[in-house]
């Protein structure tokens, strides 16, 4: 899968808020949102009022943007949420949540989103015994997720865990940070979701 490599701060900018792509630097006073609080362009801020569909729209980026999905999946993510039993918003910030990736990076096992979808794909996690090299794999309740047996990797892993340790975890996540390994406790559910994403927007816009 592709991987944008372009300024990341400008995403945050397009949509006027933080959205944690920078690990650390995200929660000093050098993130660009807090000191350049205006879309990124020579014009940007000239733009005329956003629509009701654009509004919806820049939902929709957010989302993608915060967890790292392009088009393509984010309509697979959509077509399985709407399949699923309930409230499709709800599903959708759920599955999105569930991603391996994720998982590694709400335990603070990184750095960044970067650093925890490159960890994964470098085969550097296994779950439940077994290396998983996929940042979407979606993990279930009482999976176990432990860091391969590679020095240079358990160092890098237990230097992000130092970094992260004042960083609350999620309740459906139970880190042990001795042995670096996370258990799935629970599925998560909407209310452990820590972005401010109004997931409504999005389901009016991608059901039409
Ligand atoms: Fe976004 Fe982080 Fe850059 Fe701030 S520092 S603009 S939160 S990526």
């Amino acid at each position: 899968m592709g991987r944008y490599v372009e300024n990341k701060c400008k995403l945050c900018r397009r949509e006027g808020m933080k959205l944690f792509l920078k690990g650390q630097r995200c929660f000093t006073d050098k993130c660009a949102v807090s000191r350049r609080d205006y879309p990124p362009g020579v014009h940007a801020q000239k733009r005329a009022k956003v629509t009701d569909y654009g509004v919806r729209v820049r939902e929709k980026q957010k989302l993608k943007r915060i967890y790292g999905v392009w088009e393509r999946q984010f309509k697979l993510y959509f077509q399985e949420a709407e399949r699923m039993k309930g409230n499709t918003g709800e599903n959708l910030m759920v599955l999105l949540e569930r991603r391996l990736d994720n998982v590694a990076l709400a335990a603070g096992f990184a750095l960044s989103r970067n650093h925890a979808r490159q960890l994964v794909n470098h085969g550097h996690f296994a779950v439940n015994g077994r290396f998983v090299d996929v940042a979407s794999f979606s993990v279930r309740p009482g999976d176990v997720i432990s860091v391969r047996q590679k020095e240079g990797v358990r160092k890098q892993v237990a230097e992000a865990v130092e970094i992260n340790k004042s960083q609350p975890v999620p309740a459906w996540v139970e880190v042990n940070r001795d042995n670096l390994t996370v258990r799935i406790a629970a599925m998560p559910k909407r209310e452990d979701v820590p972005h401010p994403i109004q997931e409504q927007l999005i389901i009016e816009l991608c059901s039409k």
